[in-house]
């Protein structure tokens, strides 16, 4: 296990923290969404999900060895 984190892994651990928030509150209209493939309607809520989807899955390159 790697005791001294780059500023970039930490930065990627920041994100993931903010962009997990995002997708556990989910959409108060569209419950049911999880972010899983780009929203359907066109809801300010589920397009922040899937931004922060996206983030999210970025954020696994950077950490790639840490995650698993
Ligand atoms: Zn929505």
């Amino acid at each position: 296990m790697e005791k001294n984190f780059t500023q970039e892994t930490i930065m990627a651990l920041l994100t993931r923290m903010r962009v997990l928030e995002i997708l556990v509150e989910g959409c108060k209209k569209h419950p049911a969404y999880r972010a899983k493939n780009e929203p359907k309607a066109d809801c300010d809520m589920c397009r922040k999900m899937w931004r922060a989807r996206k983030q999210l899955d970025e954020t696994k390159v950077v950490l790639k060895g840490i995650l698993e």
